[in-house]
């Protein structure tokens, strides 16, 4: 992000405007509308006010003399449009007193730049695109228009109105959220919303016990609750609409090592964030200091998130966390994440099970090579099991020497597959004897091990084997067409 969207009170001084003809009359058209008093220095020989409406013009204040030398004390930031050469100078003079200086057009002159806009009144949105694609913006504006109430700003409107009588009656900040939140995602809402502002009001007034209304137990306290969320392997467009809706409500964030930064933008802004996982090197807190720590963040009546990786049941230790939850009493729950092996399914056409051929999956992990001594790999030999290993990149080579052994056939297809959904996703693929081998070749985790005929069927594999061997290609794409 190069530019800040911050917004500008239009009420606390005039904005200077230096130009002429119809660019000009655009933006003061723009500034009128958005409630601006407005300072205008033709460039011309006069100013220009043609086709403006009267109540445009009294918004405006005709400025003789020359910009590059006028007082501009109380002036909020200075525009130039249809400005020609002036625009630079201008440029020059603003920067020299310290005031916001956008030139139309011209991102090298400018200090500040606009947003596209949604304006439902109080509630505006301002969509940027660091100058670079006013066309990108446009199109998000429209999305934006789309799916924003027309009464949104009304509903700003309203909660403004009785925010002080609330805060008076609702100390402490979490459960006055709550309130609020309350009133926006219920019935108080839906009527502001359907345009009925004063059954609202009535509505709203009736509410004898606010506290008890944003839901505070009988100490007065909010009531605290864990919601376990699975994050997904790393694209923040898989988590699903509940992790999303977990991460915008929380309080307090307790994050595995593996969540990408991505992800973690979505938490709430005022949210504490605490990493709880292991780091390179570093051992981690622990499972039972993280068990404690989310346990009392409940019971301080927070909305605690405890974020990971995939799926917090996947080789994510969410058992322990509930067992250790319902020992405490505290109420949770769990919103499933897609795990690395179904990421990576996805993305590099992996179908982990198939009609006929792959009729069972095996998750297992090797996290030490002590860990891959103690599987017994005869169980795993059947040629329609596919197999992923989790955390088995430092074991690969004992994976491969279990199944060689145990008598899976050394031309087994196999594919690691690194990083899947990050924009630096890395697959090798190949056979079975070949395991550490490509186990090296993605350059670093975290990374899955997959062990199975259907990794002949992914993506990686036609590539690479395509010109070597099509007929196996053309043979397969019959079979499965069958
Ligand atoms: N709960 C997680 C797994 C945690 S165990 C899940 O459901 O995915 C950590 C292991 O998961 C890593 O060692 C690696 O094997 C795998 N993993 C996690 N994220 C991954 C990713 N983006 N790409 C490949 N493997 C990943």
């Amino acid at each position: 992000m190069r530019y800040l969207p911050v917004f500008l009170d239009l009420q606390t001084g005039p904005v200077a405007l230096v130009g002429e003809g119809e660019l000009a009359r655009a933006k003061l058209r723009m500034l009128v509308a958005a409630g601006a008093r407005i300072r205008w220095y033709s460039s011309g020989v006069e100013h220009d006010a043609q086709g403006l409406e009267p109540a445009e013009l009294a918004r405006i204040e005709f400025a003789r003399g020359d910009p590059l030398s006028a007082d501009l004390t109380g002036v909020v930031a200075i525009f130039c449009a249809g400005a020609g050469d002036i625009g630079v100078a201008i440029s020059l003079r603003a920067k020299s007193v310290g005031l916001p200086v956008n030139v139309i057009d011209d991102l090298a002159h400018s200090t500040f730049i606009f947003p596209a806009i949604v304006d439902r009144g109080d509630v505006v949105v301002a969509i940027g695109t660091g100058g670079a694609s006013p066309v990108v913006a446009r199109r998000l504006r429209e999305k934006i228009e789309a799916v924003l109430p027309a009464r949104i700003g009304d509903l700003a409107k309203f909660i403004g109105r009785f925010r002080k009588s609330i805060h008076a009656r609702i100390p402490e900040m979490p459960l006055r959220r709550r309130f609020w939140e309350r009133v926006i995602d219920g019935p108080i809402g839906a009527l502001v919303l359907s345009g009925h502002k004063d059954d609202a009001e009535d509505a709203l007034r009736k509410i004898a016990d606010p506290s008890a209304f944003a839901g505070a137990d009988a100490s007065g306290k909010p009531t605290g609750h864990v919601t376990l969320v699975g994050a997904g392997p790393g694209d923040p467009d898989l988590l699903t609409l509940k992790a999303l809706r977990a991460l915008g409500d929380a309080d307090v964030v307790f994050y595995d090592e593996l969540v990408s930064p991505e992800i973690l933008d979505r938490i709430r802004r005022d949210a504490s964030r605490i990493a709880v996982g292991r780091r390179v090197g570093k051992p981690g807190i622990g499972q039972e200091a993280i068990n404690q720590l989310m346990i009392a963040a409940a019971k301080s009546g927070q909305r605690a998130v405890r974020l990971k990786g995939g799926d917090a049941f996947v080789f994510g230790r969410g058992g322990e966390e509930i067992d250790a939850l319902r020992k405490a009493g505290v109420s949770y729950s769990v919103v499933p994440g897609i795990t690395a092996a179904v990421g990576a399914a996805a993305q590099f056409e992996v179908p982990l099970t198939f009609r006929r051929k792959a009729l069972r999956i095996t998750f297992l992990t090797a996290h030490k090579a002590d860990d891959a001594d103690m599987i017994d790999w005869s169980t795993l030999t059947d040629r329609e099991m596919t197999i992923v290993v989790y955390m088995g990149m430092a074991a690969a080579p004992s994976v491969r020497d279990g199944l060689l052994a145990a008598g899976r056939s050394p031309q087994t297809p196999v594919g690691v597959f690194a990083r899947v959904t990050r924009p630096d996703a890395k697959a090798a693929v190949g056979t079975l004897d070949q395991l550490p081998d490509l186990a090296a070749e993605v350059q670093g985790g975290p990374a899955i091990l997959v062990i199975g005929d259907v990794v002949a069927h992914s993506a990686p594999w036609r590539r690479k084997n395509l010109t070597s061997n099509p007929t196996s290609f053309v043979s397969d794409l019959l079979e499965a067409a069958e």
